[in-house]
């Protein structure tokens, strides 16, 4: 092999391994966001936490309903007990027990719509939970595969590396250093493949007598248009 198709080789390896390299940080950064996932676990104890308030106000509702009763009752079973005389006392009587009452009906109106509240919050605990389930479900399937792309990624990046160490061994330092510095200033691609006689790096043609230095010298020949080393594959 020529020197041109080895620096050709080289940078083939080279830009595999750059786009192995972006490829695993996409994975990478797939594999850190959750956002979406730990958003929605918020919200989820958020909504939980809000049940538990309006569990524990209707608890307290239920108990004051429950003493208004019972007051109501004693005053009843006075009332009609008899022992009460004086129509006064027992108009007065008669009113207080009214009054106790129409409170009992309005605590009892708080009461239905409390448990409306906690009903409705209920069953939006049970959608929440039910869309966290998928999502979690769903991200453990994503995780996996992405896991194993990594595993897959970062093994075939030692390969690479192995291979282009290997290659770099066989290479001429005055051709390493002239590939360097070509591949810092020309975007990364300092070696162009000669195919048809046209330079596949900036499309340019090559003259006849170029390609046949190309073809046969054992030293390096650049593009006299984008100044790449040209390279033959045979
Ligand atoms: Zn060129």
């Amino acid at each position: 092999m020529n020197r041109a198709a080895q620096l050709l080789m080289l940078q083939k390896v080279e830009l595999e391994i750059q786009d192995k390299m972006r490829l695993l940080r996409q994975v990478r950064r797939a594999l850190r966001n959750t956002e979406e996932l730990e958003a929605m676990r918020k919200q989820y104890g958020e909504v939980q936490d809000d049940l538990k308030e309006l569990e524990a106000l209707q608890r307290e509702l239920e108990l004051e309903v429950q003493g208004l009763s019972q007051r109501i009752e004693e005053h009843e079973r006075e009332l009609y007990s008899g022992t009460i005389r004086n129509p006064k006392e027992l108009a007065v009587r008669q009113q207080k027990l009214e009054a106790l009452k129409r409170r009992r009906d309005r605590l009892d109106e708080r009461m239905m719509r409390s448990l409306e509240n906690t009903e409705k919050m209920r069953r939006r605990i049970e959608q929440l939970r039910e869309r966290l389930q998928e999502a979690e479900a769903k991200w453990e399937q994503q995780r996996g595969k992405w896991e194993d792309m990594e595993r897959k990624l970062k093994r075939y990046l030692v390969y690479l590396r192995r291979q282009r160490d290997e290659i770099r061994q066989s290479i001429p330092r005055a051709d390493l250093e002239l590939y360097e510095e070509l591949v810092r200033v020309k975007g990364g691609v300092a070696v162009a493949e000669l195919k048809d006689g046209v330079c596949t790096a900036c499309g340019v043609g090559v003259s006849q007598g170029k390609i046949e230095s190309v073809r046969r010298s054992t030293g390096l020949i650049t593009c006299s248009n984008c100044e790449r080393i040209l390279a033959i594959v045979t």
